[in-house]
């Protein structure tokens, strides 16, 4: 199963800082969303104190291209970067769509559009069951999206990853338990 650590909890209001995870599993060492964050130690100590070098990691995910979610890719100079339409390795520009694209077998893509046409979220399955990360939810009292491409796709989205996942770690926010009360 693999291992899932917040590397940084993001927030809206003020200031805007993006959900910044690790996923490791086998020979994967996988940063989604290096983004805004306050400054890059915000990413770098967290990842030292879980003894990964960023030369370390292999690959990052983009839950899509906005630059609260993509400012910090070139801290780690060795990776793959996934997004919705390729892989980006070095200079070589691999196109494929990322729906059912698996990192690893513990490890897959879905393409949830909604907040942007663009937008995929990462599975992991991890001991505690199934994570979803994912910027459907923006933090768990997310009603909707102020900044939604399209409402319909959003929930429609939003409600398959309910199907499959346990948990949601959200672009701004801290993880939430799937449950009754879980915002659709
Ligand atoms: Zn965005
Ligand atoms: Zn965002």
């Amino acid at each position: 199963m693999a291992q899932l650590d917040i590397l940084f909890t993001g927030y809206v209001g003020e200031r805007v800082a993006g959900t910044v995870s690790l996923v490791r599993t086998g020979n994967l060492v996988v940063v989604v969303d290096p983004g805004m964050v306050p400054e890059r130690s915000a990413i770098l100590d967290p990842l030292a104190a879980l003894a990964v070098s960023p030369d370390a990691v292999t690959d990052v995910v983009l839950s899509h291209h906005h630059p609260d979610h993509t400012m910090h890719i070139a801290l780690f100079p060795n990776v793959r970067v996934h997004d919705h339409w390729a892989v980006y390795e070095r200079d070589v520009w691999t196109s494929r769509p990322a729906e059912g694209v698996h990192l690893a077998p513990d490890v897959w893509l879905l393409e949830t559009p909604g907040h942007t046409p663009q937008d995929i979220t990462t599975m992991v399955a991890t001991d505690d069951g199934v994570a979803a990360l994912t910027h459907l939810w923006w933090h768990e009292r997310a009603e909707s999206d102020p900044r939604a491409w399209d409402l319909g796709e959003l929930h429609a989205h939003r409600a398959r990853i309910l199907e499959l996942a346990d948990r949601i770690v959200p672009g701004h926010g801290r993880p939430f338990a799937v449950g009754p009360d879980t915002l659709r």
